[in-house]
């Protein structure tokens, strides 16, 4: 087992850990479906947000936030 729990989403005005830039863009993934360009094995990766630096295009996954703020 090499699951590891997603960050929680951290909102439009996030920080990228690779250039510092402040704001990234989100895509929905769902259950099973990879990051583009990349393979999926076993099951695929969990449902989850994909967030992409505004700036250098680095991707990096975080969670779909609870349901229950997901009334907006
Ligand atoms: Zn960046």
């Amino acid at each position: 087992m090499n699951k590891q729990p997603l960050p929680p989403f951290s909102g439009d005005d996030t920080e990228c850990v690779k250039c510092g830039n402040v704001g990234a863009y989100t895509n929905y993934r769902k259950q099973g479906e990879p990051i583009p360009g990349e393979i999926a094995f076993g099951g695929g990766p969990p449902e989850r947000l994909d967030r992409v630096c505004a700036r250098c295009d680095y991707t990096w996954a975080e969670a779909c936030i609870p349901s229950s703020e997901a009334t907006a």
